[in-house]
C-alpha cells in the first residue's frame, strides 16, 4: 500500500515515569508512516481525495501536549488509535515515539518504541432462537455500529434456519456481517460476550437455546487456537447457517487453514446439511 510518511516532527510535551520528565518536559521526535491508497488523490491532483500530513502533524502535536502518560508505550497506542479514528483514509499506520533525551546515564543516541497498528477486516456470525429473535440480531448490529471501534460494513440477510447439535428447540434467525476493527481478536470476542450479556445470553446447554449468539468467523488472515479463541471459527465450514449468510456477503473470502472459498465450502456441504436448511429458509424483511 502506498505511504505518507512523516519525518522526525519534534514536539515538546510531558511524558515520562518521573515527576521531573513531567513537571519539566522534554523533546520527543515522531515518525510516521500513515498507508493510505493515493492513487485517485494523485491522478486527480485533489487533497480532499487523499490525508492532509499537516492535520496529521497537527493532530499529534496537539495530541502529545494536551496528555500526560508515563509510558512512551501508551503514547504511542494511542495517538495511533486517534489517528485511525481521525483520517479514515488510513488503512494502518507505523508510528515511531523518540525519546532522545530519556533519563539514562549512560551515553546513547535515542530511545523509541515502535508500533504498528490498523483497521482489520473480520467476519461474524450471528444467531437467536429465543425471544424477539430479530430484534436481538438487530441491536447487535447496531451495538457494533455504535462502537466507535468498528465499523459495520456489510450485513446478510436474516436467515431462518434449523437447529444444529441435535437439541430440540425453535428455529434460529442467523445473519452474518463484515466488519472492520480496531480490535485485537481478543478485544473482538470480549466485546461480543459483552453484547451477548446484554441480551440476557446464559451459557447453558452446549449447543441449546440462546437470546444471542455472536461468533467471530475470520479475522483478516488470522490462524490462532487459544483456550477460549479459534480462528477462523472451528466449525464454520460445516454450517450451512454460517455459511449461507456469508456466502451472500462474502462469497470468495478465504478460509486461510483450508485455502477455500466461503463458496466452494458451501458447495462441498453435504446435500442433506444444505437442503434441510434451504427447505425451511425463509428470509425475513
Ligand atoms: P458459543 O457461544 O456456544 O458458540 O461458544 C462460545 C465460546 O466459544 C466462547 O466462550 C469462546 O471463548 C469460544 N470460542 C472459541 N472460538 C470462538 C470464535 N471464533 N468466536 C466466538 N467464540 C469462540
Amino acid at each position: 500500500m502506498d505511504q505518507i510518511i512523516i519525518e522526525n516532527l519534534q514536539v515538546y510535551a510531558y511524558h515520562g515515569v518521573y515527576r521531573e520528565e513531567r513537571e519539566k518536559g522534554q523533546h520527543f521526535y515522531i515518525n510516521a508512516a500513515l498507508e493510505t491508497n493515493t492513487t485517485l488523490a494523485g491522478t486527480l491532483d485533489d487533497l480532499e481525495l487523499s490525508t492532509n500530513y499537516g492535520e496529521v502533524c497537527r493532530f499529534l502535536d496537539g495530541f502529545m501536549k494536551t496528555h500526560t502518560y508515563q509510558l512512551i508505550e501508551t503514547v504511542a497506542e494511542k495517538a495511533a488509535e486517534g489517528i485511525l479514528l481521525q483520517f479514515p483514509k488510513i488503512r494502518r499506520l507505523t508510528l515511531e515515539i523518540r525519546k532522545p533525551e530519556a533519563p539514562v546515564r549512560l551515553p546513547f543516541e535515542s530511545i523509541s518504541v515502535k508500533i504498528m497498528r490498523g483497521w482489520h477486516r473480520a467476519y461474524l456470525s450471528g444467531g437467536s432462537n429465543m425471544g424477539d429473535r430479530k430484534r436481538h440480531l438487530e441491536e447487535a448490529i447496531e451495538a457494533l455500529r455504535a462502537d466507535d471501534k468498528c465499523r459495520v460494513l456489510r450485513v446478510s440477510d436474516l436467515i431462518d434456519t434449523k437447529p444444529y447439535g441435535g437439541v430440540e428447540q425453535d428455529l434460529f434467525l442467523n445473519c452474518a456481517m463484515e466488519i472492520e476493527t480496531l480490535y485485537t481478536p481478543e478485544m473482538l470476542l470480549e466485546k461480543l460476550h459483552e453484547i451477548e450479556q446484554a441480551h440476557g445470553r446464559e451459557r447453558q446447554i452446549h449447543w441449546g437455546p440462546r437470546t444471542l449468539d455472536l461468533d467471530i468467523l475470520l479475522y483478516e488472515g488470522c490462524i490462532m487456537a487459544a483456550e477460549d479463541l479459534t480462528i477462523p471459527h472451528i466449525d464454520m465450514h460445516n454450517r450451512c447457517f454460517v455459511l449461507e449468510p456469508l456466502k451472500q456477503i462474502a462469497p470468495y473470502a478465504e478460509h486461510p487453514v483450508l485455502h477455500k472459498s466461503v463458496c466452494q465450502m458451501y458447495e462441498e456441504l453435504p446435500e442433506a446439511e444444505r437442503s434441510q436448511d434451504i427447505d425451511c429458509l425463509r428470509r425475513l424483511p
